[in-house]
């Protein structure tokens, strides 16, 4: 159990309470109450030079450059914790840029994605330096290159093209689909390309896709790479030569018992992908990880209210919810639930484990065995993507705290909020 527990960046000590790095989750919801997200730097540490350290062996001295998804996780911390290692960023909102700057991150690092920047986000952005736009339109071109004049910037490009790749993935999470509203249409891409060329204050810097999330198994993020290496290839025969390739993120982890993406075999295919043909192709490996980096570095913490059988079923209702991780809600995603602390004398019983929230779809996981008393503690595993940030005040719930873990310390990194946070800004209307 203590080695599978490892992989999520957790493991148990003596008398059974489970510990991130060298501080029990007891203690964190001890000082910092529940529910609580935890993170630990040694994990977020290890999976980003885990990448970084295959980069620089495969790419023998050639350029790469990692870009975490802040979407997946967008804690200050979180971000400076990459920071310090050298990342770059991949950003989808004027927001996100903000907080990569807030976070000490480099500007000349990141790449803005997403399909509805607004002008605002671009001129931001352009006066960020930022080190270039993944452009997923034409309209979307036209506009960046107005405002780039009207600011007298040079705004470096990408398109993200859309190679239409099934990624076998949850439906929510597959991007790379003809279908989906995402990236310009890979039969498009050579005219969209020959446009950028014509627009002012454009540079055409590389071309990029992100064909989905959670991907198990390599072959279609291969697939689109082969795609973005023959499209580079044609743009330099037409003289629009390209400095960087990214096929994007979408690294799955495991969350149950799903077969990992070898990170060393993985790199090494993309390698072979950009000399494919006999080519040597002069260009910078850009790659947009999220989930991987973070998703096994945390835990939602959570403590048991209630322990409620009923004739059909026995309910382990917790004080986390939908509302701060809606992926089991959201996706029928799984997250591997175990007792944070030993309960003495407890019985072990199969619970749903669900939350407060007044929706059936409350349900953080099903047909669990746990033995659990009230007030004990439960840890929800791999919460470190995807959780805290898609987390809502649904029910007027105030969001979770978010804690840090660095070897014997924990640290606030996020306050729990207060429910007069939860309505200021709020107005009553003036009724008689
Ligand atoms: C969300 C996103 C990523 C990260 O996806 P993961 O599955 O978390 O690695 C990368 N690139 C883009 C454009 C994204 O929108």
């Amino acid at each position: 159990m203590s080695a599978a527990l490892n992989m999520f960046g957790v493991h148990r000590v003596l008398a059974g309470d489970l510990h991130m790095e060298d501080v029990a989750l007891s203690e964190i919801a001890g000082s910092f109450g529940t529910p609580t997200f935890v993170y630990s730097r040694a994990a977020l540490t290890t999976a980003y030079q885990q990448l970084d350290n295959a980069l620089k062996k495969t790419r023998n001295g050639k350029p790469h450059l990692i870009c975490y998804a802040v979407k997946a996780n967008s804690n200050l911390a979180v971000l400076s914790v990459f920071a310090k290692l050298g990342a770059g960023f991949d950003i989808v909102s004027g927001g996100e840029l903000r907080r990569v700057l807030a976070a000490g991150g480099a500007p000349e690092k990141v790449v803005f994605s997403g399909l509805g920047k607004t002008r605002d986000e671009i001129s931001f952005a352009l006066l960020t330096g930022i080190k270039g736009f993944n452009v997923e339109s034409e309209s979307e071109l036209r506009r960046i290159s107005e405002i780039a004049v009207a600011i007298n910037k040079i705004a470096r490009i990408s398109l993200r093209v859309n190679p239409d790749v099934d990624a076998k993935t949850h439906p929510y999470i597959s991007t790379g689909l003809k279908n989906n509203k995402f990236g310009v249409a890979f039969d498009r891409a050579i005219g969209t390309y020959q446009l950028a060329s014509s627009l002012p204050n454009i540079e055409i810097a590389g071309v990029d896709c992100h064909i989905g999330s959670q991907l198990s198994d390599a072959s279609p993020l291969l697939e689109a790479m082969g795609r973005l290496v023959n499209l580079a290839d044609k743009l330099e025969s037409i003289g629009i030569p390209i400095q960087h390739i990214c096929p994007g993120g979408g690294i799955g982890i495991t969350y149950a018992d799903e077969p990992n993406i070898n990170i060393e075999n993985y790199v090494a295919a993309l390698e072979q992908a950009l000399s494919s043909g006999g080519k040597t192709r002069d260009v910078e490996l850009l790659l947009e990880p999220g989930r991987l980096l973070t998703g096994n570095a945390g835990v939602l913490l959570t403590k048991v209210e209630y322990v409620k059988p009923t004739d059909s079923k026995n309910f382990l209702v917790v004080d986390a919810a939908m509302n701060d991780l809606i992926r089991p809600s959201l996706y029928q995603a799984h997250h591997e639930i175990v007792m944070a602390a030993a309960s003495k004398d407890a019985v072990s019983r199969i619970y749903d484990v669900v939350g407060p929230v007044c929706e059936s779809a409350d349900v953080l996981g099903r047909d669990r065995t746990l033995a659990a008393r009230e007030g004990d503690l439960v840890a929800i595993l791999s919460a470190g993507a995807y959780g805290f940030v898609m987390s809502s005040n649904y029910n007027t719930r105030p969001r979770a705290a978010e804690v840090m873990v660095d070897g014997a310390n924990a640290q606030l990194v996020r306050a729990r909020e207060t429910i007069d946070e939860l309505f200021r800004g709020e107005y009553l209307v003036n009724l008689c």
